[in-house]
């Protein structure tokens, strides 16, 4: 997981300043490309478990029983039974090592520059990229001179700028941050590009924040944990906790009529506790601004690590340290219903709204590998979802044998 976040950040990182001109999508094939075309790349990390496994050679002059130390043996000997892993060169070894170590140590220059050489080990082609430092270099040499004036803009440079907290060498990347696709000829690019780059460092925020506060956890929960804490439905939250988004750029009446329906859902909420947002399904734009104003800070720092670091603890950490947890990822009976599945292995469980009529009570399915499971009615979608994935997991919970019959999941992996 740790490995994954740190390689998006660098391959976004490096895609977002190379290809200036390129729109989101054109990003995303690139930075697809640049990981997964790499077969060493590709089965290290795959096969990372079978490294593990068998790839360690087995030195009988020091091979003893677990915990086992004869009193012949010399401080050298008990030096190499300790640690002769680390005199294996394998690939599962440089990937451990040094993304661990980056990992374990603070986001600093230092990390970073070992999480680039680990990359470049994985050959990521990252081209002329040695150092952090060199990601700012290449977009000062590609960058395209602003051609707007973002005071001309009707956008509260002063107000976000107080928000973010962070005084912007370029004010021009607020408004882009601020600008959705519906705004008619826009002279500003929308925030696509941004929310590329911000949706990367983000991820990297939150993994590094989970594995410092819950790095003993089992992966699977681990992997649990930061979908509950990086998702369009708790950064949409976020978004207007902070009131941000009365500030964005949208030409869409419907998009306004929906973003305050779902403000009104997070006013009547702050007393909840736990995932209370799970089924609020709010409009995109909320939790994509979020990105991208983390992006453009990140860009505006010259992709320095550390400002968007403490722009995380400031904006999410509070959040999550309230909401999240791994009781509350359990609580919440969509959250539970997906933990449950998750935790034994399966990933095909889904809740379908299945309502006919627009008005009148609203229906929902949980299906499991496509056939459905549980049924839920309701006022609302939300409701409805409740019900269906409560009683999912009522089911489940009674009889054990039932998700293994339905499951096919673990057949389909071959070790
Ligand atoms: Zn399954």
């Amino acid at each position: 997981m740790f490995v994954d976040s740190v390689l998006k950040l660098i391959t976004s990182t490096f895609v977002f300043v190379k290809n200036i001109r390129s729109n989101e999508d054109a990003l995303t094939d690139i930075r697809t490309s640049m990981i997964s075309n790499k077969a060493l790349f590709k089965s290290a990390l795959e096969l990372e478990r079978y490294y593990y496994i068998s790839s360690q050679t087995l030195p009988r002059r020091y091979w003893r029983p677990h915990g086992f130390a004869t009193a012949s043996d010399s401080e050298q000997i008990t030096k190499a039974i300790k640690f002769h892993k680390l005199a294996d060169k394998t690939l599962a070894d440089v990937i451990e090592s040094t993304l661990g170590a980056a990992y374990l140590t603070d986001p600093t220059n230092t990390s970073l520059k070992l999480a680039l050489q680990a990359a470049h080990q994985l050959q990521v082609p990252l081209e002329t990229v040695l150092l952090w430092s060199d990601f700012n270099q290449l977009f000062e040499a590609e960058k395209i001179e602003c051609l707007y004036d973002a005071s001309l803009r009707e956008c509260s440079i002063e107000r976000v700028t107080e928000i973010v907290g962070h005084t912007f060498k370029n004010t021009g990347l607020i408004v882009e941050a601020l600008t959705h696709a519906s705004v008619p000829a826009s002279s500003v690019p929308c925030y696509q590009r941004l929310e590329f780059l911000g949706d990367a460092v983000l991820d990297f925020c939150v993994t590094d924040y989970l594995f410092e506060k819950y790095g003993t956890a089992p992966p699977g929960l681990l992997h649990n944990l930061r979908k509950s804490s990086v998702n369009n439905d708790i950064l949409s939250v976020l978004c207007v906790q902070l009131k941000l988004h009365t500030h964005i750029r949208h030409g869409s009446s419907y998009l306004l009529e929906s973003i305050l329906q779902f403000v009104q859902l997070v006013q009547g909420s702050t007393e909840k506790e736990g995932e209370y947002w799970l089924d609020f399904n709010p409009p995109k734009v909320l939790s994509d601004v979020i990105e991208s104003l983390i992006g453009a800070v990140y860009v505006d720092c010259e992709f320095r690590l550390e400002p968007v670091l403490k722009l995380f603890k400031r904006w999410l950490k509070p959040l999550l340290e309230k909401h999240i947890s791994l009781q509350s990822i359990q609580e919440h009976p969509v959250g539970k219903l997906k933990y449950f599945v998750q935790a034994y292995g399966c990933h095909q469980c889904e809740t379908r709204n299945i309502t006919q009529n627009a008005s009148g009570p609203k229906n929902c399915i949980v299906f499991i590998h496509q056939k459905p499971f549980t049924s839920g009615s309701g006022l609302n979608t939300r409701e409805a979802r409740k019900e269906a994935a409560t009683r999912a997991c009522e089911l489940l919970q009674q009889d054990e044998t039932l998700l293994p019959r339905l499951c096919t999941c673990k057949q389909s992996i071959d070790f």
